[in-house]
């Protein structure tokens, strides 16, 4: 029996049985050949059994597919590591691994916690996180989300006191740091854009604040890029941007093919380690980190990547949605918002979106609507009909 994510399993319509993925398509068990609009929960950027990937996959699988990085160490993580280094923005370099996105965040507050303890500033125990924020669904990285729809049973623990939420607003910003710089030893974000909270979007400009009173303060500047990274927004990383202290990567990271994470640290934090006593030491190792498939799929997802042209790929899709979707109105929409590769339709409560999916479906088009949120979040190799069509279902839905 299969306990299936986010469903209550006695209600739950059956899934979709996929049989064959190829490219942006799904192939179902009834036949049914259907454009991931989703992308996998957004991870699969270069559409499915991308054959570059998958035969770095098979190469490393030939030689092993795995050994502990506990005093050992191999080609493929080396190889990721100095790449990681090199490709991304700043001083970047230093690549903490793990199994998955979530456990990346646990990695990051921990890091940020034991920053400040190492330098015996043990009264810097909160972290300042965003409200609507969505960092993952273990227990650290559910305390700094706000996600009453994921998050409801940590009210047992009765009112949070190691975390404070703030809207993306400058002012709140601005007070939040004036009044609890002192307890702080992170600031963490989805930079431009809020995922699973509900695909909201705001200004960079609140970020380069971020960075200035992060600065001022001496709290550190944590970006989950779970989400964002790998050209979501339309940017590369937002830390191309706004450079953070530590930079977190999962989701698309492998290309979607199999499930990997990284904690990026800058040369300060790692710094803040780096010393003669063994408790200065990050206490933290996942069985699987720096798997060795994992990081030959990473690597070659980031050749890919350099290779072929994504950020133009992703202006074009970002300028297709923009022009598919403008001017489009009803009263059930509240906000059609296009950043990079995402589209979402806030529509004004979640029940008008029931019934989508089974209607996509039947329209050759594999969607996920959550909250209030219509979206797509598509493989960059999407051609422009399939995008339209894409956008074409979700219009159809709100004229039939
Ligand atoms: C998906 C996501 C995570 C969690 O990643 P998992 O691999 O599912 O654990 C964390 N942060 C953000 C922003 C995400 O979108």
């Amino acid at each position: 029996m299969i306990w299936y994510p986010y469903a209550q399993m006695k209600t739950m319509k059956a899934p979709y049985k996929v049989v064959d993925a190829q490219g942006v398509y799904l192939y179902t068990e009834d036949g049914h050949k259907l454009i991931d609009s989703v992308s996998s929960w957004w991870c699969v950027i270069h559409g499915y059994c991308q054959p570059d990937i998958t035969a770095a996959m098979q190469e490393q699988m030939q030689r092993f597919s795995h050994v502990m990085l506990g005093g050992l160490t191999h080609d493929a993580v080396e190889r990721l590591s100095a790449k990681l280094a090199d490709w991304l923005p700043g001083d970047l370099d230093y690549c903490f691994y793990s199994d998955s996105g979530s456990v990346a965040v646990e990695v990051a507050l921990k890091m940020a916690l034991q920053y400040y303890v190492n330098r015996g500033e043990t009264q810097r125990t909160k972290v300042l996180a965003l409200t609507h924020a969505y960092h993952g669904d273990t227990f650290k990285a559910m305390e700094v989300g706000d996600d009453e729809d994921y998050h409801f049973i940590l009210e047992a623990y009765g009112p949070k006191t190691r975390v404070i939420n703030i809207p993306t607003e400058i002012p709140a910003l601005e007070e939040a740091f004036a009044r609890h710089h002192a307890e702080l030893n992170c600031f963490i974000v989805e930079p431009l854009l809020q995922g699973a909270g509900g695909m909201r979007m705001y200004d960079i400009s609140f970020l380069q604040r971020a960075r200035e009173l992060c600065d001022e303060y001496g709290v550190l500047l944590v970006f989950d890029e779970v989400a964002t990274g790998f050209g979501r927004t339309g940017h590369r990383f937002v830390a191309d941007v706004v450079l953070p202290d530590i930079l977190v990567l999962g989701k698309a990271l492998t290309g979607g093919h199999i499930g990997h994470a990284v904690t990026v640290a800058g040369k300060k934090v790692y710094s803040g380690f780096y010393s003669d006593s063994p408790t200065h030491a990050l206490m933290h190792g996942p069985t699987f980190m720096g798997n060795a498939v994992a990081c030959a799929a990473a690597y070659q997802s980031i050749r890919l990547f350099e290779e072929g042209n994504y950020l133009e790929k992703i202006k074009r899709i970002e300028s297709i949605m923009k022009r598919e979707m403008h001017g489009f109105t009803d009263p059930r929409i509240r906000e059609i918002r296009v950043m990079g590769g995402c589209l979402c339709v806030e529509v004004t409560e979640p029940g008008v979106l029931a019934g989508f999916q089974e209607f996509a479906y039947e329209r050759g088009v594999f969607n996920r609507p959550f909250l209030c949120c219509l979206y797509a979040m598509v493989p960059y190799i999407i051609t422009e009909d399939e995008l339209v069509k894409i956008c074409d279902t979700m219009k159809a839905w709100f004229r039939r």
